[in-house]
């Protein structure tokens, strides 16, 4: 057989095609050539492709360039997730080599060679064990004690010793501790055996267990219900039947105290894949995934991508989160993506949830995943009680009723600890000026600034943006500058003065930058009497035991939002957090503050919980023609100049009116987004939808190569969001 003549390789750039190149000086394409990574020059740069298909050249009598350098002694990408990484290129309209370079860790895309995966371990040497006795009080003495009842792995180390590194790197300067390497799995510890499955529990393991082949599942399932322990049940039996597993957290959801769960129960090593590692750790997690080394992968969106050679089962726990929709670049759906993979797998996939996605609960009554119920709070927990509280007309203290502080004062009195969550972080949400109404707007957005530190600085949360809160308004040269409204920082602080005998712990993405912050600030708490503060970054994934009052306020907002799905994704926060409460042994008590008691929304959350909502939302997405009953595409154009991105999206529109002559698909706009500035550029946008999801990505395979050519996309930044979850 003759060497194919020219190899068609996927690079990451931003153009709908491929790219033809001759195989390197003397080192000709192998047979199995595709999937392999591949150095090649592109201009003056050097990037790295991956061969995505072998032939002639697309165009004869073109003079191709030689690539440079093969990278791989194998392909790294290959069968099942290829396929479906071609797929997901096809779905989202999307650049292959872009897909692909999303799909591989970043120390892959690069070009570094497949990790090796040994499981890295530490000891103590023999002169850290007899220094360990005179060590001073500190990490490293945590550290050398813990080595010294036996060596431990890296994992283990995250899990029980916060900032251990830096404790390594000293012991091991020392030559008192060093890192050695042990082949996969010799650490497995022996599984704990869990508690007996309740009957529900019990029904929803046999019927995974029992499902031969693709099946979707939705684990609908209050929360506490158990559904953690009901994936750990069918991942110990994929496991049992020499099937790797694969679990998809929310980005905050994946906490030391999940992971330390998962590790305790399977008796086998867990890999975690989250943002928190370095990309060293990151590729060495997907490496080993790739040799079937990892048996049971836990992580966040994109462990979405990681080859399952003898994949078995797929979980995706709290399936309605956002953090699963990637927001920029390429933007898949990790949730969407695991069906698409489990399906071209032919294992089961469960989607968990107290609170299903309506996409989700439309195809479970369709009869499309089997739905599976958990109906009550596992052990002895039961729900907690809600009361709203109706503050209109009421002094309100940092936005606090007086019934909501009683509560407060009655919770801690009796030594629980309470949850005052505000969706907002800073100290307040705008800094207005009393006298002439000037607003402290962000100067390169479309966004007030945020007042932080107590008042003295502003900062912008959509493009980072701070500067110092002015003395005087910049206006009127009045000053009767004032915070308006309530932040997290806000709360803080007068919880802080208003109950100073017990400890005030405010938990936000301000406050806790670190992975193993929210761990910290809780632990600090301990199981005293206290206050935490925060935001939504405490509404899963924490267990706390001793939680008995939940108070939450200031969602009106959300009440009154004009994106569709805010309805949704309010009766999701509001259910979420609600169930924080009352976890342990404690009742559980839910204060909701509001001035608008009368909410229809509000009513049918209260008279009958989260079904019920999503019973009557349903109904109302139908009539309205939107999701999951029409399919959406959202194309977005920024430019500096604002003149620019309309113009760009009209031509867009001309283009897919040309493509759709029978008009399947509707178009809005073009209109400003929902934010028209934002980081200094001007925001457009033209929104498609589609009663049938066959016509939109019809259309979308006829026009977006349209798009691609007109002149006028080199003068913008667009991008193509199929399924979008946010509208702006
Ligand atoms: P979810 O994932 O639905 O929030 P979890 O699986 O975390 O629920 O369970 C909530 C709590 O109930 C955990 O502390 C768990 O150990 C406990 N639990 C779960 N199932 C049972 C059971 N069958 N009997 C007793 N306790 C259980
Ligand atoms: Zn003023
Ligand atoms: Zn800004």
């Amino acid at each position: 057989m003759t060497p194919p003549r020219c190899l068609r390789i996927a690079l990451p750039v931003p153009l709908p095609r491929l790219f033809d190149y001759l195989p390197p000086d003397g080192a000709p394409a192998p047979p199995d050539a595709v999937g392999r990574r591949i150095r090649v020059p592109f201009g003056p740069r050097e990037l790295v492709g991956i061969v995505a298909d072998t032939g002639p050249a697309a165009h004869a009598g073109d003079s191709l360039r030689a690539a440079l350098a093969w990278i791989d002694p194998a392909p790294v990408l290959h069968g099942e997730l290829l396929d479906s990484l071609r797929w997901l290129t096809r779905y989202l309209h999307a650049p292959l080599g872009e897909v692909l370079s999303t799909a591989l860790p970043a120390a892959l895309r690069r070009g570094d060679p497949l990790p090796d995966t040994h499981t890295w371990t530490w000891r103590l040497s023999e002169a850290g064990a007899t220094a360990l006795a005179g060590m001073r009080a500190g990490r490293p003495r945590d550290l050398a004690a813990l080595l010294a009842d036996g060596t431990l792995d890296e994992d283990a180390l995250d899990d029980r010793l916060p900032g251990w590194r830096a404790a390594a790197r000293a012991l091991a300067g020392r030559g008192q501790a060093e890192r050695v390497a042990l082949p996969p799995s010799a650490l497995a510890p022996a599984p704990a055996h869990g508690p007996e499955p309740n009957a529900a529990q019990a029904t929803a393991i046999a019927a995974i267990g029992d499902a031969d082949g693709f099946r979707p599942f939705l684990l609908d399932g209050v929360t506490g219900s158990g559904k953690t322990e009901v994936y750990l049940r069918a991942i110990a039996a994929t496991l049992a039947r020499g099937r790797q597993a694969l679990a998809l957290v929310p980005e905050i959801g994946l906490t030391p105290q999940t992971l330390a769960r998962f590790r305790a129960r399977l008796g086998v090593p867990v890999h975690a894949l989250h943002s928190g590692l370095n990309d060293t750790e990151r590729a060495r997690v997907w490496a080993a995934a790739e040799r079937g080394e990892a048996r049971v992968i836990v992580g966040t969106r994109s462990a979405v991508f990681v080859p399952l050679p003898d994949a078995g089962l797929i979980v995706i726990d709290e399936e309605h989160d956002g953090s699963y929709k990637q927001q920029d670049g390429i933007r898949y759906h990790a949730r969407d993506f695991a069906l698409v993979r489990a399906k071209a797998l032919d294992v089961p996939v469960v989607l968990g949830s107290a609170t299903p996605s309506l996409e989700t609960l439309h195809n479970a009554r369709s009869g499309r995943y089997t739905a599976l119920r958990l109906p009550q709070r596992a052990g002895t927990a039961r729900p907690p009680t809600v009361r709203v509280l109706d503050v209109r007309k009421r002094a309100l203290e940092a936005g606090l009723s007086p019934e909501l502080l009683d509560g407060v004062r009655a919770t801690l009195a009796a030594g629980g600890q309470v949850l005052v969550f505000r969706n907002r972080r800073g100290y307040a949400p705008v800094l207005l000026c009393h006298d002439c109404g000037w607003s402290a707007q962000c100067v390169r957005c479309d966004a007030p600034m945020t007042v932080h530190a107590g008042g003295r600085r502003l900062q912008c949360h959509h493009c980072g943006h701070r500067q110092p809160a002015p003395p005087a308004c910049p206006d009127c040269a009045g000053l009767a500058l004032q915070p308006q409204g309530v932040g997290t920082e806000r709360l803080e602080e007068h919880l802080v003065r208003a109950f100073p005998e017990v400890p005030v712990v405010r938990i936000d993405r301000g406050s806790t930058r670190r992975r193993d912050g929210v761990e910290q600030a809780l632990a600090t708490l301990g199981d005293r009497p206290g206050i935490l503060v925060g935001t939504q970054m405490l509404a899963k994934g924490h267990d706390l035991a001793d939680l008995a009052l939940v108070a939450v306020v200031g969602i009106d907002e959300g009440l009154f939002s004009a994106d569709f799905r805010a309805p949704e994704k309010l009766s999701q926060l509001l259910i979420q957090v609600a169930g924080r409460a009352g976890r342990g042994v404690r009742a559980g008590q839910v204060l909701l503050q509001t001035h608008h008691p009368e909410h229809p929304l509000l009513g049918t959350l209260l008279g009958g919980g989260y079904a019920a909502f999503a019973e009557a939302e349903l109904v109302q997405r139908e009539a309205a023609g939107f999701p999951p009953f029409a399919h959406l595409a959202l194309l977005r154009a920024e430019a500096q100049h604002a003149d620019v991105p309309p113009a760009f999206l009209r031509e867009v529109a001309a283009v897919l009116a040309a493509h759709d002559p029978e008009g399947h698909v509707a178009r809005d706009g073009p209109l400003p987004a929902p934010m028209p500035r934002r980081a200094g550029f001007h925001r457009a946008q033209l929104l498609l939808t589609a009663a049938q999801r066959g016509a939109l990505h019809a259309l979308l395979d006829r026009a977006v190569p349209d798009i691609h050519a007109l002149p006028m996309a080199r003068r913008v930044r667009w991008s193509l969001d199929v399924d979008p979850v946010d509208l702006y």
